[in-house]
């Protein structure tokens, strides 16, 4: 049946169409739903509603006939959200969603300045520059202009341009107090004459430039206003200076006839200070639009109590707060696990383990016990770093995952690059990895030099790095200087290890000193020095993701199928490439997904897994002297827990490799800031799992032994004391034991390679 807006058209029951949209609403909820066309601010916690609301007040403001497809405006925070948002829309109203305007800031202001790109003085295919290439084109003004680079580093530059992008300043609106500002001012005035000339937006630009076009063009703005009956906004508590603006504008000042602004948020959930967010908004909105309808949505519907009253625990420990309580009467639930591991690798394998367990009870119709779809499980993370690890031990399981709102580690730009620059050392030839960073960092050869040495290779039928001694005039120096760099590189690496090469590598490809003024640079910096252990547990330890690739014999490293010996690069490098290659899960297959806690907002799942739990790391360290920086922290981990709906384990190990390091970690602040009753601590012993009750064990759990780990089957004559040979570490004595049959790996201490795990079920060792 098809209800054009504005047709009341009775259902074959008799109720009113609209009345079915408000069905299985609560009070508040259908109260907020159905307010009057005046601006209204709903607050409230997690899970409450807040975007069930909003989505069902487009399609009640629609079936009402209030107001048409084209006269809503919604923003929300993500794509994902946009898209989220239409779907269940025309899961209620059989409407083309098409034209409406749903989408993110930068979606919308984008479609705004395609549609008035003359008046926004842009030609009609302006170009969206990405921060990669915003930088390289300060960096040509400052060679253009002789700027200091010492003095004004381009990625301060480009953060300072933002920044004043951000908080919707021109050059001329800029408080100039100090010669460096003013020298910072003039670059950003030579910055935005560049971008025009050559028809260019950066993603500041894009919001900047829609909000002074509604700000300074009467007609166009006039005809938003007319046209905007209703705008409403998600996660309002992350809205910026700029983003408040550019909605104001659309609304039009309090006393007009503008369009009823419905804003709904969450103060206990802004994440995304670093980036301009401002909880104030809130305030600010109700003030300015002098707001006569608050609601407060109260019950949550998502999670079980244990789970909820951990997230509200929590984050009372925060003073800045507006104060909100959440109740659900949904019952206990599971109690919040928590699981301490000797090593991130443990803790990795451990969730694994924990998930197929779900899994298996689900696939057996226990839905109280597990989960019936991969698609169900997050696992969260602080940090991207983390992400390597955990996908390790998922790719060994063969288990389908999907990293989402970001890329998986060996996809990752940096990482790329990184990896480029290895492939080169092994081979030259490499013409693809040669165009990937034969200006990467950038050294002054351009695309035209780039292009000749292209052609003349093409000529010579040879490789790019062959065709370079060719080259004349000054590209022929720099992209001279770049070979001879990797040949003196290639020539430095040679008999070291795998450890060593990398190391040496991120030293003198520049790669780290480039992303250290870059404004996320930090980020990237971090996954930089994860490929070192990447690289270093690819050859330590035994049985995890290498099989596939090599085997080491007598200190090589032996292909298995083919019995080709292969150096350690070239074996990390195959690894490296079949794990970017096709694991990631196929698109519309069930897959666990992986994601940070700051790409987590506004999703659920049946059962979540927050892992890395540990000072330093969550909360992170550069917030934690900081008491906005921590209570920021604190607001994130609030996020990450209200994500879960059944199920929520926290993890935490006791030593983790990050920053290129072997860190020992003491267990996350934010443990003691939940509630006893709500937890219970999981100590993992084979075949069963051992839980110790919170109660009974003050401190750290003792494992209960059900069985002594050990092996089985040829392998049952190792256990500790036993002297062993390994074909590459030598001789050692076995010093513990760990899990049973095919899972059962010993400590070994070789004298010469000092202490190492190893899955018996992979290593040969031999008996002394
Ligand atoms: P967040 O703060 O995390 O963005 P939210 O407040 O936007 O959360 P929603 O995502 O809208 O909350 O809702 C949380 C869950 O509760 C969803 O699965 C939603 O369908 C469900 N839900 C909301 N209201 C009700 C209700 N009245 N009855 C049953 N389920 C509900
Ligand atoms: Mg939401």
């Amino acid at each position: 049946m098809h209800f054009p807006p504005g047709v009341n058209t009775p259902t074959p029951s008799g109720a009113h169409p609209s009345s079915l949209l408000l069905q299985g609403l609560n009070d508040e909820q259908s109260a907020a739903v159905t307010l009057p066309a005046d601006h209204s601010l709903i607050l409230a916690g997690a899970g409450s509603g807040k975007t069930r609301v909003l989505t069902t007040r487009i399609a009640w403001l629609l079936q009402t006939g209030q107001v048409s497809p084209g006269g809503v405006l919604a923003v929300t925070f993500t794509n994902k959200a946009a898209k989220e948002m239409l779907t269940r829309l025309s899961a209620m109203l059989p409407l083309n969603v098409r034209g409406m305007w749903v989408g993110t800031f930068h979606g919308l202001c984008n479609r705004f300045l395609r549609a008035h790109w003359k008046l926004a003085n842009l030609p009609q295919t302006f170009q969206i520059l990405d921060t990669q290439d915003q930088l390289s084109a300060i960096k040509r003004l400052g060679k253009q202009f002789q700027v200091d680079e010492e003095r004004f580093p381009p990625k301060q530059t480009m953060w300072f341009i933002a920044g004043c992008k951000e908080d919707g300043l021109r050059p001329k609106d800029v408080d100039v107090r100090d010669p460096d500002t003013r020298k910072k001012v003039e670059l950003y005035e030579l910055y935005e004459a560049q971008c025009q000339r050559e028809g260019v937006v950066d993603f500041g630009e894009l919001m900047l430039r829609s909000y002074e076009l509604l700000r300074d063009n009467d007609p166009i703005r006039e005809h938003y206003r007319r046209r905007f009956r209703h705008i409403l906004i998600d996660e309002f508590q992350d809205t910026n200076k700029l983003q408040y603006a550019w909605i104001k504008q659309l609304a039009g000042p309090v006393a007009q006839d503008g369009g009823a602004v419905f804003a709904v948020g969450d103060d206990d959930q802004s994440i995304y200070a670093f980036r301009g967010a401002r909880v104030g908004n809130m305030a600010d909105f109700v003030r300015e639009y002098q707001v006569q309808h608050q609601i407060k949505l109260e019950q949550n519907y998502r999670s079980f109590s244990n789970i909820l009253d951990s997230a509200n625990h929590l984050i009372d420990h925060n003073k800045n707060r507006l104060g909100k309580n959440l109740h659900t009467t949904q019952g206990a639930g599971e109690p919040v696990r928590i699981y301490e591991s000797p090593t991130d690798f443990a803790e990795a394998q451990w969730m694994v383990e924990e998930m197929k367990q779900l899994l298996r009870e689900g696939q057996n119709g226990d839905d109280a016990q597990g989960v019936a779809h991969r698609h169900e499980i997050a696992v969260l993370y602080r940090s991207n770093a983390q992400s390597r690890v955990i996908e390790t031990a998922l790719f060994n399981a063969a288990m389908p995952y999907r990293v989402y709102g970001g890329l998986r580690f060996f996809e990752r730009a940096e990482i790329k690059h990184a990896l480029a620059y290895l492939r080169l050392l092994e081979n030259p030839r490499d013409d693809t990895s040669f165009m990937r960073v034969v200006n990467f960092p950038p050294r002054g050869i351009g695309a035209r030099s780039i292009e000749q040495l292209q052609d003349i290779a093409r000529a010579m039928g040879c490789p790019l790095h062959d065709a370079v001694s060719t080259l004349t005039g000054k590209a022929g120096v720099n992209i001279t200087a770049f070979v001879a760099k990797i040949d003196v590189l290639r020539e430095q690496t040679q008999g070291q290890n795998l450890r060593q090469i990398i190391e040496l590598l991120l030293d003198h490809s520049g790669l780290v000193e480039h992303y250290q003024s870059e404004r996320e640079g930090a980020d990237r910096i971090e996954n930089l020095t994860e490929l070192v252990n990447a690289a270093e547990s690819f050859v330590t330890q035994e049985g995890f993701g290498r099989e596939a690739v090599a085997m080491p014999v007598n200190g090589e490293m032996i292909n298995p199928d083919t019995g080709e010996t292969l150096s350690p690069l070239a074996a990390f490098l195959t690894h490296a490439a079949l794990e970017s290659g096709d694991n990631q899960a196929q698109a519309g297959q069930d897959a666990v997904q992986l994601m940070t806690v700051h790409a987590s907002k506004g999703l659920e799942f049946d059962c979540v897994f927050i892992t890395g739990m540990e000072e330093g790391l969550f909360p992170h360290e550069n917030s934690m002297n900081d008491y906005d920086g921590l209570e920021e922290e604190r607001r994130l981990m609030y996020v990450a827990i209200t994500r879960a709906r059944r199920r929520l384990y926290l993890s935490h190990s006791q030593t983790r490799m990050l920053h290129g390091q072997t860190r020992y970690n003491i267990k996350s602040r934010f443990f003691d800031e939940l509630p006893a009753h709500a937890l219970k601590w999981i100590t993992r012993q084979q075949p069963t799992w051992v839980e110790n009750d919170w109660h009974s064990k003050a401190s750290a759990p003792t494992p209960v032994v059900q069985r002594a780990p050990g092996a089985t089957g040829p392998n049952a004559w190792v256990r500790s004391g036993v002297q062993v040979f390994h074909t590459k570490f030598g001789e050692g004595t076995v010093v513990g034991m760990e899990g049973v049959g095919d899972d059962a790996r010993a400590q070994v201490n070789f004298s010469r390679h000092g202490m190492k795990w190893l899955a018996l079920s992979v290593a040969k060792l031999t008996q002394v």
